[in-house]
């Protein structure tokens, strides 16, 4: 089968493009390199894989036919969209948009990456799909939030109105090697700092919590949703709930860091919880995640030494 993968040179489409690659189809991926790296595809020296460098926010110009389209494309991490808050809420609405009508072109499915930011700061944990969420349309954060509100809601018009093949994941917290190490996101930032024995920051008391799933979690529950014809959103993470104080100090015990930790200010409509409910990807997919948090840092621990040592 011939997969595009938007936002492929990113963390999770990267991921993805191996995966894919190595279960013998042919990969397309198109990015616009805003927050992915060039890196991350140079690497697959096959003939199965394509690289297309251009904004999905123009519209998609691709000879030869698909047969599944995954959208990826999207700033994700909070510093990135904070720094691209336009070029996010446009990746969300005329990328969707252009991503669309190319899966319609082509009679592909069409896979859409939402996120647990749809929920919010979430008034009731863990979340389930039904709920509906608490978002201010006008903070900061809003501008990946109703980005991914409104990619949901094109995905299911166009599943209406034109009977396209469509999926949606919302995907919580993920982590794991190819993440870029300056992303901004706790994980990468707080590895980095515990490698280079300084301070840990943590916005806010660190009290406020996240589910951490290892990606080869999410790349397997990707692959599997696929092959069903379920086209409502569905929660894709790992339900092990951690303070963020917690996970600085895990850091540091596995790096075995003298890292100390210190506390800022916290972000503006930074959510205090989030725990996702999978009991619906359990009975859809029969999916669960695999890998435990400790496992996982582990893993991506040694991946960014590797990285940091070229
Ligand atoms: P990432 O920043 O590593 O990857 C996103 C990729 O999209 C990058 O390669 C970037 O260059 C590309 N891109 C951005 N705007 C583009 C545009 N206009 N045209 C073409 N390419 C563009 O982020 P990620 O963590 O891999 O996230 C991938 C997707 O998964 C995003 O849609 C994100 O919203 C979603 N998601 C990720 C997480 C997570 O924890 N990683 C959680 C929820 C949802
Ligand atoms: N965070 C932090 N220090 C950092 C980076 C993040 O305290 O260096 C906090 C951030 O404020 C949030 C949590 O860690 O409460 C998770 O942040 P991340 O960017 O990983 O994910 P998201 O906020 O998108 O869920």
């Amino acid at each position: 089968m011939t997969y595009l993968i938007t936002g492929g040179a990113g963390f999770i489409g990267s991921h993805l493009t191996e995966k894919l690659l190595d279960l013998g189809h042919e990969v397309i991926c198109l990015d616009n390199l805003s927050t992915g790296h060039r890196m991350n595809v140079e690497k697959f020296k096959n003939a199965r894989f394509r690289f297309i460098e251009a904004d999905v926010t123009t519209p998609i110009k691709f000879d030869g036919k698909i047969d599944v389209l995954f959208h990826f494309a999207s700033p994700a991490s909070p510093p990135d969209y904070f720094r691209l808050p336009v070029e996010t809420l446009l990746a969300g609405s005329q990328g969707t948009y252009n991503a669309l009508n190319l899966a319609l072109e082509n009679d592909a499915v069409f896979f859409l990456s939402s996120t647990s930011e749809i929920y919010g700061d979430p008034t009731i944990s863990p979340q389930k799909e039904d709920l509906c969420g608490n978002v201010n349309p006008i903070w900061p954060r809003s501008v990946y939030e109703v980005s991914k509100r409104f990619a949901e809601s094109i995905t299911m018009t166009y599943h209406r109105k034109t009977g396209l093949k469509t999926r949606i994941v919302r995907i919580f917290n993920t982590y794991g090697p190819n993440m870029r190490i300056d992303d901004g996101r706790s994980i990468p930032n707080f590895i980095k700092f515990a490698l280079s024995g300084e301070d840990i920051t943590i916005y806010g008391d660190g009290r406020q919590t996240r589910s951490f799933c290892y990606i080869d979690d999410v790349t397997q529950a990707f692959i599997l949703l696929s092959q069903t014809d379920y086209n409502y959103p569905l929660n894709i993470g790992n339900p092990e709930e951690i303070s963020i104080l917690d996970l600085a100090r895990t850091i540091i015990d596995i790096t075995g860091s003298k890292s100390d930790i210190s506390f800022q200010n916290p972000l503006d409509d930074d959510p205090k919880i989030r725990k996702p409910d999978i009991s619906m990807a359990q009975k859809i997919l029969g999916w669960q995640p695999n890998v435990c948090l400790k496992e996982g840092l582990e893993k991506t621990v040694a991946a960014f030494k590797k990285k940091l040592r070229g």
